[in-house]
C-alpha cells in the first residue's frame, strides 16, 4: 500500500528490507541491533555513522553539536526552554497552528510567553508576515514550528532573529529540503516522519547555547551534558537511531536534500494542482505561499463524501488519509520516502471521484 500517514510515517522499502534481513544477525555478530551494548563497538559504529551522515547531510557547521536523544519533540518544548533560558526571563513565540501552541503551553511552565505574532485571527492559513512580528530583543529565544503537521502550513524562508537565538521544531520536514542551520541557535524534532522509528529525538544546537541549563533540568535532558557525553549519558533509542542510519545512507544516495526537495515540490506540486483545477470540489485553505510540501489537507465539498473517498482509497491501495480530527476532510502526507508513483495514485482518485460526485 501507499502510506500518507502523517506520522509514524512511511519508510524507505529498501531500508525496511535490509533491517528485515539484518534482523537476527547484525553483520556476522549474531547479534540483533536491539540486543546490542550501546557501548559496544557495534552499537558504536551504528551510532558514528548516522551522526556524521546526519551531519552532512544537513550541513551542520562545527561549532554545532547534534544530539540523539529520547523524549520526542514535545518533551523537547519544556526541555529546550529548561535549557536556553539561563538568567532571561520570556520567550518569544510566533503562533502558526497546533504545535506552535502546544510548544507555548509547554515552555509557559517556566517562562513569560510572548506571542509575538500569531495567525489564530485567520485560522492559521499562513505564516504571519515578518514585519509584523513585535520581536523583543531581550527575550531569551525566539520560537517557531518550520511545518505545522495538521493545518499543512510551512515555512518556506527563514526570519533573522539578529542576536536573539532562532528556534524550530523541524518534526515534520526536517531533511526534506535544505536548511541553512547557521541561521538557527537550535533545531529539534521526532524522529517518526523523514527520519526513522518513534523514539528518537534530533537536536542540534549552537555551542555558545549549552552550559546555561536551568538546575532542575534532569541531567538526560541537560543538553551539555549529553553534548560532552556524546549521546550516552542515557541509554540512547539504539534501534531507532539504527534504522534513522539506513534512512541517512539511502537519502545520501537518493543525491541528498537538493534532490530530495526537487522530488518534494514535483509531489506537492501534482497535489496542489489538482486540488486547485478541481473547480473548488477539493479545498486546501492554506495560503499558497506557505502551503506545506510535507502535509497536504483538503476538504471534500460534503463531509458526507469523506467515508466513501476513504474507503474508495484504501480499496486502491491508499492508507491513513483521513485528516486531523481538530481539522477533519484528508490529509496527506507526502515525507521523503513516499514515492512519485504514490501521489499519482491518489491524484488518479481525487480526479476519477471528483468527476463522479461533482
Ligand atoms: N511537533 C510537530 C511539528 C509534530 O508534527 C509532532 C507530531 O507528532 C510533534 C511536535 C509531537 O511530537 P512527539 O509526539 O514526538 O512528541
Amino acid at each position: 500500500v501507499f502510506n500518507f500517514s502523517s506520522g509514524p510515517a512511511v519508510l524507505p522499502e529498501s531500508v525496511l528490507r535490509q533491517a528485515a534481513e539484518e534482523m537476527l544477525d547484525w553483520h556476522g555478530s549474531g547479534m540483533s541491533v536491539m540486543e546490542m551494548s550501546h557501548r559496544g563497538p557495534q552499537f558504536m559504529a551504528i551510532l558514528d555513522e548516522a551522526q556524521s551522515l546526519f551531519r552532512e547531510l544537513l550541513g551542520v557547521p562545527d561549532d554545532y553539536r547534534t544530539l540523539f536523544l529520547q523524549g520526542g519533540a514535545i518533551g523537547e518544548m519544556a526541555i529546550v526552554p529548561m535549557n536556553l533560558l539561563g538568567a532571561k526571563t520570556s520567550i518569544d513565540f510566533v503562533n502558526t497552528g497546533t504545535w506552535s501552541s502546544k510548544a507555548m503551553s509547554e515552555a509557559g511552565r517556566y517562562a513569560r510567553i510572548n506571542e509575538v505574532a500569531s495567525s489564530a485571527a485567520t485560522a492559521f492559513d499562513r505564516i504571519p508576515a515578518f514585519e509584523t512580528w513585535r520581536l523583543d530583543p531581550d527575550a531569551a529565544y525566539v520560537h517557531i514550528c518550520s511545518n505545522e503537521t495538521i493545518g499543512g502550513v510551512e515555512y518556506h524562508w527563514t526570519p533573522d532573529t539578529g542576536d536573539v537565538p532562532l528556534v524550530a521544531d523541524v518534526s515534520s520536514n526536517i531533511l526534506s529540503a535544505p536548511l541553512d542551520v547557521t541561521k538557527f541557535g537550535l533545531l529539534y524534532g521526532g524522529a517518526q516522519k523523514n527520519v526513522g522509528p518513534a523514539g528518537l529525538t534530533l537536536v542540534v544546537v549552537r555551542d555558545d547555547l549549552l552550559g546555561r541549563a536551568l538546575p532542575i533540568t534532569p541531567c538526560a535532558f541537560d543538553f551539555a551534558q549529553q553534548s560532552d557525553n556524546g549521546s550516552m549519558l542515557n541509554t540512547p533509542p539504539t534501534y531507532a537511531i539504527y534504522i534513522a542510519g539506513l534512512v541517512f545512507r539511502w537519502l545520501k544516495a537518493q543525491g541528498g536534500l537538493v534532490a530530495i526537495e526537487a522530488l518534494n515540490l514535483r509531489k506537492a506540486g501534482l497535489l496542489y494542482d489538482t486540488i486547485d483545477a478541481s473547480g473548488g470540489f477539493y479545498v486546501n485553505p492554506v495560503a499558497v505561499a506557505d502551503r506545506s510540501l510535507m502535509n497536504v489537507p483538503f476538504r471534500l465539498p460534503d463531509a458526507r463524501l469523506d467515508a466513501p473517498f476513504l474507503a474508495e482509497a484504501e480499496a486502491l491501495g491508499m492508507v491513513q488519509l483521513k485528516g486531523h480530527r481538530s481539522v477533519g476532510g484528508m490529509r496527506a502526507s507526502i515525507y521523503n520516502a513516499m514515492p512519485v508513483e504514490g501521489v499519482q495514485r491518489l491524484v488518479d482518485h481525487m480526479l476519477d471521484f471528483a468527476r463522479r460526485h461533482g
